[in-house]
């Protein structure tokens, strides 16, 4: 008889939380979301602003 031994899982640890781009305002309100949806005990809520932060066109200092 073979006993098998499923390969064990590894979860890669959660990324760090993306710091917001000095300077763009996307950020700043995203940043500021975040706070408010961790304040709230919404985790997936400020996931959901991490992954906006981190993917979105970071608008240069001063432009609108
Ligand atoms: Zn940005």
């Amino acid at each position: 008889m073979t006993i098998v031994n499923p390969a064990p899982v590894y979860l890669k640890p959660p990324l760090d939380p993306p710091a917001p781009v000095p300077g763009c305002r996307k950020c700043e309100a995203w940043d500021r979301q975040r706070s408010a949806a961790l304040a709230a005990g919404n985790a997936s809520g400020a996931s959901d602003c991490n992954i906006e932060i981190r993917r979105h066109p970071h608008a240069e200092a001063g432009a609108p």
